[in-house]
């Protein structure tokens, strides 16, 4: 049988059948990822191929695992150095930001932009809470909009709280399978609500599946909202992994930065103190914004921690 990982706690794994009914199952033997420690062989989003055993325990084993279109990580800060696989074949990411209650920094969503691109993973911004934006934040919040758009992110503003824009987000799930991404607070748990039909149900059914004493909280879990259209939440995963990406390339992950990468004088041009610099240039004449490029130095600084 042919299935979707759904959930993943590294040893067992919850299995969604093409009919939507869910397996527990186990690996079986050892897969590898070449060159990589890895926590977890299979994550949530893995497409892999398994029986279910007619004996014993109601246990599938999964024998095939399909290649990966992608996959995000998280690096451990142990020594041992192991990679934790968050989630893997996704088409996009929806990150949840907002203005007030608790304001998400420039920083903290270029960051995520930045990494997102590395990944090479469409990312939408959507500003929740709009409801409690007054006139000028929502002149404000439309300004920053307009200013990502250029960039090529598309933008929302929604409101959790009143049920606004939840169909506009729908229509740009549908037929995808979604990272959800957001700081605390944000209103992500309240925008899956409103986004996942029998979310209590669904996750119940999850959860029911559990290991005992395994840290499944900081594990993703795939949500279906239809037959082809799923979101994956990452609860208590704040950021995505940082990917090492060296100095002089960090203006590859900056969209507007990366169009002007052949125009400056050097090639090897990290755009900071560089003589014949086109992107200093356009940040002077307000082609770049100046919190992208705030953004961008704090990165190539390495001074953005936790921001
Ligand atoms: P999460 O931590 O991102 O999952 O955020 P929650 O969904 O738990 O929401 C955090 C708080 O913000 C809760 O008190 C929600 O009721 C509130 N909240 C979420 N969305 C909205 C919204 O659109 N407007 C307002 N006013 N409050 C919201
Ligand atoms: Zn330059």
């Amino acid at each position: 049988m042919k299935g979707i990982v759904v959930k993943s706690t590294g040893s067992w794994y919850l299995v969604r059948d093409t009919e939507g009914k869910l397996h527990r199952a186990r690996l079986r033997g050892k897969f590898k990822l070449k060159g990589m420690k890895v926590s977890n062989p299979l994550a949530v989003g893995d497409r892999v191929e398994f029986d279910v055993e007619t004996t014993g325990e109601d246990t599938a084993v999964i024998h095939h695992i399909e290649t990966r279109e992608n996959y995000i990580i998280r690096q451990s800060t142990h020594k041992s150095a192991h990679t934790h696989i968050i989630a893997a074949n996704l088409d996009q990411a929806m990150l949840i930001v907002t203005l007030v209650s608790p304001r998400t920094s420039f920083g903290f969503i270029d960051r995520f932009l930045v990494t997102a691109e590395a990944y090479d993973i469409p990312t939408i911004i959507v500003y929740n809470k709009t409801d409690l934006y007054d006139d000028q934040m929502q002149e404000y919040q439309r300004q920053i909009s307009h200013m990502y758009e250029q960039i090529g992110y598309k933008t929302m503003a929604v409101s959790a709280h009143n049920n606004e824009g939840i169909d506009d987000i729908k229509e740009l799930l549908h037929g995808k399978t979604t990272l959800l991404s957001g700081h605390s607070g944000v209103g992500k748990s309240s925008l899956i609500n409103l986004i996942v039909p029998d979310l209590e149900l669904k996750t119940s059914e999850i959860s029911g599946f559990s290991d005992k004493g395994v840290h499944t909280t900081t594990f993703a879990e795939m949500f279906e909202i239809d037959p082809e259209t799923f979101v994956i939440d990452t609860p208590g995963i704040k950021e995505l992994g940082i990917v090492d990406i060296p100095k002089n390339e960090l203006g590859h992950f900056f969209p507007e930065m990366r169009k002007l990468l052949n125009k400056c004088r050097f090639n090897n041009c990290t755009h900071f103190n560089e003589p014949g610099c086109a992107v200093v240039e356009a940040v002077r004449h307000n082609e770049i914004s100046l919190t992208r490029y705030e953004s961008y130095l704090s990165m190539l600084m390495g001074d953005d921690n936790r921001k």
